[in-house]
């Protein structure tokens, strides 16, 4: 069977309008729009049972979740968010209850702080499940779109925030943890009510300080090697640099040394380190970006105070992942989420 990835390569590259800068392949589409702007599109579908569950969430944060995964593919580009526009499809049982006010709350809550507005959608009946689709575009100052394909050797590669948090919030999940009584609610909100980049994602773009940038949404691995791919480099990272999320590691020692009850859980949480969820782990929604010698200085100081971490370098190997460990070095193979 083909992977998403294979059918995305298949479909890109065949548009035939000048105005078109980038087209599929990035985070979001770079159109142009007059001589000083350029506008970024992104769209992004979740669908109940593969992208999220009704009885792990409510309808507030999928709303808000909906907003801040199109968020961050613009946050990715360096640009700034602007209009929205958002589709949902729901079952007659989900039509009858408060659902849709509910996740609209969460969705504005969201817009407002970063000054979003909605100016379309379309609400329609499905037979079975929830489907929702949302649109996000942007602007960004003409030719300073970050793209994936602009990472050179020697550069540093850099990520914003804590890793693998999302992750561990899933598999706390899976293993029968309800939000409302949780002790790891912060864990919960990294996968159930993600933040956006969208102020460092603004930054980078306008003072030009990277040279390539994605967003974390398929987990580190997978989005490191799409920058290798489409950069045609390869990178090293350092295991000891990785960021990982708080109270991960606490959460993992925990369960480790409970007794035997609640088995599932444990076994489900045992099967996955802190830095293999920080690796493979995705939905952190946090920012991967490169930087050029040059550059290092200046971003330091304009993105002094902000949590960012250097993992390690883009070298000339092409599409090679080294991770870097105690024990010597290891191939990095891409294994975040993928659809098929
Ligand atoms: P992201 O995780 O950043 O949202 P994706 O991996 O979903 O990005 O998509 C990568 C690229 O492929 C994007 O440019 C996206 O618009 C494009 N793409 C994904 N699915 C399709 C599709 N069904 N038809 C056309 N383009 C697609
Ligand atoms: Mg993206």
């Amino acid at each position: 069977m083909k992977s998403e990835f294979e059918i995305i390569e298949k479909i890109r590259g065949q548009t035939f309008s000048k105005s078109i800068k980038t087209g599929i392949g990035d985070d979001c589409a770079v159109i142009s729009k007059d001589s000083k702007t350029d506008l970024v599109i992104t769209t992004d579908m979740l669908v109940e049972d593969i992208d999220f569950r009704l009885n792990w969430t409510i309808p507030e944060y999928l709303g808000h979740k909906a907003l801040a995964i199109s968020l961050s593919d613009i946050a990715a580009m360096g640009a700034s968010p602007n209009w929205a526009m958002i589709s949902i499809g729901v079952p007659e049982k989900i039509w009858k209850t408060d659902f849709i006010e509910k996740f609209y709350k969460g969705w504005f809550a969201l817009a407002i702080k970063f000054n979003v507005n909605l100016i379309g959608g379309d609400l329609s009946r499905t037979p079975d499940k929830i489907v929702i689709d949302s649109i996000v575009a942007g602007e960004v100052e003409k030719n300073k779109a970050v793209l994936r394909s602009k990472a050179k050797p020697g550069d540093a590669i850099f990520v914003t925030g804590r890793l693998g948090g999302a992750a561990g919030g899933l598999k706390l999940l899976q293993s029968g943890e309800k939000f409302e009584i949780s002790q790891h609610k912060n864990l919960l909100r990294r996968q159930l009510q993600p933040t956006p980049q969208t102020e460092i994602g603004r930054i980078i773009g306008e003072k030009n300080l990277a040279t390539a940038m994605i967003d974390l949404s398929d987990g580190l691995s997978s989005d490191l090697n799409h920058i290798c791919r489409e950069s045609n480099v390869g990178a090293k990272i350092y295991a000891d640099k990785i960021p990982i999320a708080r109270n991960l590691k606490n959460l993992f020692e925990s369960k480790n040394n409970q007794t035997k009850k609640d088995k599932k859980s444990q076994s489900s949480i045992k099967s996955s380190s802190p830095l293999t969820l920080a690796l493979n782990g995705g939905e952190d929604f946090e920012l991967l970006f490169t930087v050029s010698r040059k550059k290092n200085f200046q971003l330091e100081k304009s993105l002094a105070g902000k949590a960012i971490s250097r993992i390690g370098e883009i070298t000339s190997d092409a599409d090679e992942i080294e991770l870097i460990t105690d024990s010597g070095k290891e191939i990095l193979q891409p294994e975040g989420f993928q659809h098929f």
